[in-house]
């Protein structure tokens, strides 16, 4: 039997050997970068991180959603060890090779609900996104997109633009780019509304498109069908559908922004067959290569129609991160029925730690998707404060978590994390908010 790993802190970090490499970065680095806590990572394997000091930390937030299959996992190694034996770089927009024909037929059909698909490749997931406003503006020669508040789409110049969970990311930048729109997003307090109606589609068909845009001259709607960064909000599945209406009454393009919700995350590999809504055109990258560099724009055949030499890239779809992506979607897709069990039962746990400890506001989410909401249990505010002193707190406990929104953790592990594992989160977490409840007085 395996020995079961904890973490393990044998010097506060950042150590000496941390301390030298953060010194270095500290002179070098662009002050744009945010570096949230001081780990300075050495290598990691399966959930398990471990820093140049020796310290040993339990991932629970994967490179933000990125490393899906967990660190360095041996079947992703192996097949980016023999992708680069045969060549690094050839261009896939101007050039043909097995691994990239190969992914585009695999994205291609993992919902196959959208009926007959095409694919582009990208590297990030910003840059699919910067293509899926492209190709929707192409396609339907219709310049307007309507984007949701708090939503989050990349930091290149057209998705912050379109992008509003904090204004940081656009101060500055402008003027951005015009013809963009934003309207509420299903809010936590619309989630718990009567399913049947959604105010802000009402208010869409009653008043915006009567007074600001006439729907047909909006190109498309695009939103995360969960939203990550703004705070892991779930829209109510009626909400989405009725975008959907909206969108096949009017002749405007649905675009999922699934960057963060995708390959597994949900326990589907998309959101939007958790939701059983489906876009026109969607975005994918987190995840799709356990760590290399790729995104996707993926779309319904009829509506690819941008013509040959329209768009392209360098780098997208570059071999050794095709080949990564082949072997991490395989596994994933074994693992979807662990993700949508394990998720539900972390969720159910985390529900049980919230009605011990009232500054646990909301636990919400779906499979490994689960954001952790901290609020005043006197103000009812957020607390953002308590939440940030409990992100560093786990760090020097060994435990990775992430904040997003105001004062939500997201719990975003490597897809492949066990019962254990959780556990172990579920432990540091009570400790930390049992030393900082007191601190706070809650
Ligand atoms: N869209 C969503 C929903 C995201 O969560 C992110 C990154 O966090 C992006 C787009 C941008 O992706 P990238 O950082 O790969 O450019």
């Amino acid at each position: 039997m395996e020995k079961k790993l904890y973490p393990e802190i044998k010097i506060a970090p950042p150590g000496p050997k941390g301390k030298l490499i953060i010194a270095k970065d500290k002179q070098y680095a662009s002050p744009s970068y945010i570096k949230l806590y001081d780990l300075v990572v050495d290598h990691g394997n399966g959930p398990w991180i471990y820093d140049v000091d020796g310290n040993r930390f339990l991932d629970m937030m994967a490179g933000i959603a990125v490393a899906s299959t967990g660190h360095s996992h041996p079947k992703v190694v192996q097949a980016i060890k023999e992708a680069t034996d045969k060549f690094i770089h050839i261009c896939g927009t101007d050039f043909y090779y097995e691994s990239f024909s190969k992914l585009l037929e695999r994205m291609a059909n993992l919902v196959p609900e959208m009926g007959e698909q095409k694919v582009f490749l990208t590297n990030s997931g910003t840059e699919a996104v910067e293509g899926a406003i492209k190709l929707a503006r192409y396609h339907t020669k219709r310049t307007n997109i309507i984007a949701f508040r708090n939503g989050f789409h990349g930091r290149t110049t057209g998705a912050i633009a379109l992008t509003s969970s904090k204004s940081k990311y656009r101060a500055h930048f402008g003027p951005l780019m015009a013809g963009i729109y934003h309207i509420p997003f299903c809010t936590p307090d619309a989630v718990t509304e009567n399913e049947h109606y959604s105010k802000i589609i009402y208010d869409l068909e009653h008043d915006f498109f009567k007074t600001i845009v006439e729907p047909q001259e909006v190109a498309a709607f695009i939103l995360e069908p969960i939203q990550g960064e703004g705070g892991y909000i779930m829209p109510t599945k009626f909400f989405l559908k009725e975008l959907r209406r909206l969108c096949d009454a009017h002749g405007i393009l649905l675009i999922f922004d699934e960057v963060q919700s995708g390959i597994g995350r949900t326990g589907h590999m998309f959101a939007s067959q958790y939701f059983g809504v489906y876009p026109d055109i969607y975005t994918s990258a987190k995840g799709i290569a356990s760590g290399m560099p790729i995104g996707a724009i993926v779309a319904k055949s009829s509506v690819m129609t941008w013509g040959r030499g329209t768009h392209g890239s360098t780098y997208g779809g570059n071999p050794i991160a095709c080949e990564a992506a082949l072997a991490t979607i395989d596994i994933v897709e074994a693992l979807l029925p662990s993700i949508r069990s394990h998720g539900e039962e972390t969720i159910v746990k985390l529900k049980k730690l919230a009605l011990k400890y009232p500054v646990i506001g909301e636990v919400r989410g779906v499979g490994f998707m689960i954001g952790v909401e901290f609020t005043n249990p006197k103000t009812k505010g957020p607390a953002a404060a308590f939440m940030e002193e409990l992100e560093m707190m786990a760090f020097a406990k060994g435990l990775l978590l992430l904040g997003c929104g105001t004062s939500t953790i997201r719990l975003s592990p490597p897809l492949i994390v066990t019962q254990h594992e959780i556990d172990i989160m579920l432990k540091i977490m009570e400790e930390c908010i049992i030393v900082l409840n007191k601190k706070y007085g809650f």
